[in-house]
This record gives C-alpha cells, sequence and structure tokens, in this order.
C-alpha cells in the first residue's frame, strides 16, 4: 500500500493543485516540483499536446493549428483529452495541473467533474509576473526534446549548453516562444485565463505568491502557503 504523505501535521494525500498564471510565469517549473515533493502527478496540458504532435496525432496536429498562433486550443478538445487523462489511475493520489483550466468553461467543467464525485481542488496558486518579464523569461526559454525538463539561458542554465541536465536530452526553443506570438498569447491570457484568478478567488481556493523571485524562492513561498 502507498504510505501516507503527512507533513506538519497536516494530510496532503490526494492534494489537488491548480497553477495560475500567464505563459512563462514559471507554472511549469514550480509544478514538476511540487509533484515531487506532494509525490502527485503534474499533468501539463501544454505538454501532452506536444507529446501528441510529436508522435503526429490526429489530436496533435489540430492542436498545433492553436498553438502556432498562440491561442487556444478549442475547449471541446481540451476537456476530452483532460477527462480521459483524469481516469487513469495515478489520478486516484491527487495531482498539480499546469496550464489547465484556462478559460472559465474548463474550470467550470472541472468543478463539475470532482463535485460530481463529492470532491473538489484543493488551492489554486496564482504565480504572478508582470508582462514585461514575461518576454524576457519565454525568449530565454529552453525544453527538451526528451524528457520535457525546463531552463532558462539565464536564470536556469544548463551546466552543458544546449543539453537537459536532467536526461542528455537535446534543447530546443519552443515554436510558441518566438517573440510575436508571445504577445499573442499573452493578449490570450488576459482575455481568456486571467477571469479564472476571480473565479478561484470567489470559490476560497485562491493562494497568491510573488513569481518574480528566484525560483527556489518562488518554491518556498508556495510550500508556505499550502501547508499553512
Ligand atoms: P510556464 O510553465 O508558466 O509557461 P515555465 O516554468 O516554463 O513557465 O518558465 C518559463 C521560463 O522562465 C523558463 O525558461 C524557466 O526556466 C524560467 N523561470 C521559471 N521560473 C523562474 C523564476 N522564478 N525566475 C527566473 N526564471 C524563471
Ligand atoms: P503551455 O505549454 O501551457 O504554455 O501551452 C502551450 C499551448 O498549448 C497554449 O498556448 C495553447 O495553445 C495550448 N494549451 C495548453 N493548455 C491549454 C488549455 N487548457 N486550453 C486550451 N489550450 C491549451
Amino acid at each position: 500500500m502507498r504510505p501516507r504523505l503527512i507533513l506538519c501535521n497536516k494530510d496532503f494525500e490526494k492534494m489537488k493543485i491548480v497553477m495560475l498564471g500567464a505563459p512563462g510565469a514559471g507554472k511549469g517549473t514550480q509544478a514538476k516540483q511540487i509533484a515531487a515533493k506532494y509525490d502527485i502527478p503534474h499533468i501539463s496540458t501544454g505538454d501532452i499536446f506536444r507529446a501528441n504532435l510529436k508522435e503526429g496525432t490526429p489530436l496533435g496536429l489540430k492542436a498545433k493549428e492553436y498553438m502556432d498562433k498562440g491561442s487556444l486550443v478549442p475547449d471541446e478538445l481540451t476537456l476530452e483529452l483532460i477527462m480521459d487523462r483524469f481516469t487513469q489511475p495515478d489520478c486516484k493520489n491527487g495531482y498539480v495541473l499546469d496550464g489547465f483550466p484556462r478559460t472559465i468553461p474548463q474550470a467550470e467543467a472541472l468543478t463539475k467533474a470532482l463535485a460530481d464525485n463529492k470532491d473538489e481542488i484543493d488551492y489554486a496558486v496564482n504565480v504572478e509576473v508582470p508582462d514585461e518579464r514575461i518576454i524576457d523569461r519565454m525568449s530565454g526559454r529552453r525544453a527538451c526534446a526528451k524528457c520535457g525538463g525546463t531552463f532558462h539561458i539565464k536564470y536556469n542554465p544548463t551546466k552543458v549548453e544546449g543539453v537537459c541536465d536532467l536526461c542528455g536530452g537535446e534543447l530546443y526553443i519552443r515554436d510558441d516562444d518566438k517573440p510575436e506570438i508571445v504577445k499573442k498569447r499573452l493578449d490570450t491570457y488576459h482575455a481568456q485565463t486571467q477571469p479564472l484568478i476571480d473565479y478561484y478567488e470567489k470559490a476560497g481556493k485562491l493562494k497568491e505568491v510573488d513569481g518574480t523571485q528566484d525560483v527556489d524562492k518562488v518554491f518556498a513561498d508556495i510550500v508556505k502557503v499550502i501547508e499553512a
């Protein structure tokens, strides 16, 4: 049987966390650390779309049409994908969601799917970073083609340039990290995703952290709000 994870007299078994924040705010970077610390799966819809694209599946090719433009993949397609992911056995232990939900209908669908099982998310953690910092973050982002690890040429450089520290895979620049697409993604974020901050605040789930600090400090702040 899986041992129960008990920290600070609080039971973190089956914890469900939503990561909020602009593209490039550091959601993925933090979600990976949260997943490791609390032994829950890290579920990134962006990673799933990219994995499908790499395999050339119809879903991946369809998603690419939207990703390349800096737009969101339609809710219907995204919801089908995530609801299927939730049926996998590892989700019984909770999860940290990175990049989902990204629209109010997605958030409502998540709330309803959980409520149908008398469940709910525990926290929505908003990693707050102003737009002017985002451009810098995304232009320096490098991703591993093999394991999905994320680095930054200035803020989180790899030991050997162009080579993943985690698995030795080759690093690449995401197509949607080009400056003209980044601007469109930020517009998309403000129009469609930012309203989720209000949605989760009204639900009493919102926790805010200052994402402009270094990676370790942001993580320490997230742990503090989760374990408070
Ligand atoms: P998101 O998942 O929100 O799109 P990422 O986690 O991929 O964002 O981070 C975007 C880029 O910024 C990456 O290159 C990452 O290494 C870097 N980064 C993440 N957190 C920080 C931070 N606190 N300070 C500086 N750079 C960061
Ligand atoms: P990310 O890796 O989270 O930055 O996502 C990359 C791209 O995938 C986004 O710009 C969207 O085009 C698409 N995407 C990821 N998650 C979602 C989602 N929940 N809803 C719609 N589109 C998404």
